[in-house]
């Protein structure tokens, strides 16, 4: 959790989408954590997400929570409303909410496409349109992408992901170049492997697949790619959002930040 930064986001309403779970949860603690009114989202159980609202809340800030099911354009500016309505406003939005499928391109679902475009790609693009109006007459906004490596480079079997992930950093660009004079900012985090609900179930199909213990199946997920041979955390990618929403950050516009164990310098 962020300790260097703390309250520098007071008197800002944040909206990070997927904080139920994984780097989502991080990002929403550290945004809370700089004094940020914070809007939760995502799936969940309700008494689990409940004692989230709670737990955060007890920080000293306004924390909301909305359920919008994202791959849905109506329920995406639903929860910009909501979002507004609850915080007065929102200055802050981290979209982050995301999901994986694998499998061969020629083998690949044709639903299990259109749904990952949706939650990954589409949906950042709904949400950013809902919002850029109101940061616009504040003269002041930040927008945080969660990308992946997957952004800028490919592996097999994810060609529903590595392309939403490639235009979340081309939407993200055009919308700093358009924001350029502004206020407002437009970046992205590509994250290498980070260790969350979506890369175990990863782990666990190499496991099964290949007869590894659960210990054997993470090394070698992480040493096809990961030289660092560890995870970025949540808390991690939480504290570099938060630097992104600061101040000192005013100036990087249309970046696309790798938290990869150096799995890009490849
Ligand atoms: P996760 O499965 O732990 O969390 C995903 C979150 O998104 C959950 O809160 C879930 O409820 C929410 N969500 C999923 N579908 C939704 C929908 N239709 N409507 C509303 N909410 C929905 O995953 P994570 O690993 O924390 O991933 C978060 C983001 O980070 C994703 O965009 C993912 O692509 C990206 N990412 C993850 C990794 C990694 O290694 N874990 C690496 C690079 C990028």
């Amino acid at each position: 959790m962020s300790d260097s930064l703390q309250g520098r986001l007071r008197g800002k309403s944040a909206l990070v989408t997927g904080s139920t779970s994984g780097i989502g949860l991080g990002i929403a603690e550290a945004l809370v954590a700089e004094g940020a009114d914070t809007m939760v989202h995502g799936f969940g159980d309700a008494a689990s997400i409940e004692a989230l609202r709670k737990r955060l809340g007890a920080r000293g800030v306004r924390v909301g929570y909305s359920g919008a099911d994202v791959s849905s354009a109506a329920d995406v500016v639903a929860m910009i409303e909501h979002a507004t309505r609850e915080l007065d406003r929102v200055d802050i939005l981290v979209n982050n909410a995301g999901i994986q499928f694998t499998a061969p391109v020629d083998e690949f679902p044709v639903e299990r496409w259109d749904t990952i475009i949706a939650i990954n790609l589409s949906a950042v693009f709904h949400a950013i349109r809902a919002v850029l109006p109101q940061m616009k007459k504040r003269n002041w906004g930040r927008i945080v992408n969660i990308a992946s490596t997957h952004g800028l480079v490919a592996s097999t079997h994810k060609a529903a992901y590595v392309a939403a992930k490639h235009g979340v950093l081309g939407l993200t660009k055009v919308v700093a170049l358009e924001t350029a004079t502004t206020g407002i900012t437009c970046n992205a985090i590509c994250p290498g492997f980070v260790l969350t609900p979506l890369v175990q179930k990863q782990i666990d199909d190499l496991a099964a697949r290949e007869k590894l213990t659960g210990a054997q199946a993470q090394a070698r997920f992480l040493g096809e790619k990961q030289p660092s041979l560890e995870f970025a955390t949540p808390e991690q990618i939480g504290v570099l959002t938060a630097f992104l929403c600061s101040e000192a950050a005013a100036q990087i516009r249309g970046a696309a930040m790798p938290v990869d164990g150096g799995w890009l310098a490849q």
